[in-house]
């Protein structure tokens, strides 16, 4: 069964509107093949997505929501107000998230659940720190988190899921292929348990320190379904650079 590849980027907290413009402006210029990207860029940078990114078929979101539909939350940003601006993807679990904001399974699974009700496709993280991986924790560590995380999904609606090392996130160091693909299978069989064939549909990405240079290694197996990625998604050069060397 195919399924889509994918390369998202993660511009994290970086840029502003302006630099968000001057990239968009160049990036769309270099490349006609837009339908494998998706973009999680801030909340202050959303317009220049909405204003460049819908009529070239690419999908946006925010890096994360609340998961109330609305209400007294100061500085949150709920589903439907996403919905209603035109994304069509958000981004749910990052391990920065997860380990800056304290965020638990508990509330990615509620923000996973919202997220749906208002149309947009969830992208779940999740992964492993180094202590895990060392204690050779990392397969019931990241069951665990996918299990957690989509207990109140609907499994008929699209799902992906990404696959980010903590370790290997920012730091230069990648997951070897066989690390890579280890932790897709295994995530793959997870979600067959969860609903028959529901792992062949889902794209599981790699994210962590991905660039042009590894990128064709990285997406050669056919459990890895493309990449979230975020430093070398600040340029447009980096990010089509990595669309140009994987092979799907
Ligand atoms: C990320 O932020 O999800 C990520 C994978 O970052 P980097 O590519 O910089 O490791």
């Amino acid at each position: 069964m195919s399924r889509a590849f994918i390369i998202a980027a993660n511009w994290k907290m970086n840029k502003g509107p302006h630099e968000a413009e001057v990239f968009f402006e160049e990036f769309l210029k270099g490349t006609e093949r837009f339908e494998n990207y998706l973009f999680f860029i801030s909340d202050i940078n959303l317009h220049v997505a909405q204003k460049y990114l819908p009529q070239n078929n690419i999908g946006w979101g925010a890096q994360n929501i609340y998961f109330e539909e609305e209400g007294a939350f100061t500085g949150e940003t709920s589903a439907k107000a996403l919905s209603e601006f035109g994304a069509t993807h958000v981004l749910i679990g990052h391990s920065e998230r997860r380990q800056i904001f304290n965020e638990s399974d508990e509330w990615v699974s509620q923000k996973v659940k919202v997220a749906q009700q208002f149309a947009l496709t969830p992208v779940i993280c999740v992964g492993e720190t180094w202590p895990e991986r060392q204690a050779g924790e990392t397969q019931k560590i990241i069951i665990k988190q996918l299990k957690a995380s989509l207990q109140r999904a609907d499994l008929s609606q699209k799902i992906i899921v990404a696959y980010e090392p903590v370790w290997a996130i920012g730091t230069g160091q990648v997951a070897s292929v066989e690390q890579a693909v280890e932790a897709h299978k295994t995530l793959r069989q997870a979600l067959n348990q969860l609903k028959p064939d529901l792992g062949e549909i889902t794209s599981i990405l790699y994210g962590g320190s991905v660039k042009p240079e590894n990128a064709k290694e990285l997406s050669d197996p056919k459990d890895i379904d493309g990449f979230l990625v975020g430093g070398a998604s600040l340029s447009p050069q980096g990010l089509a650079g990595i669309y140009d060397n994987s092979s799907f």
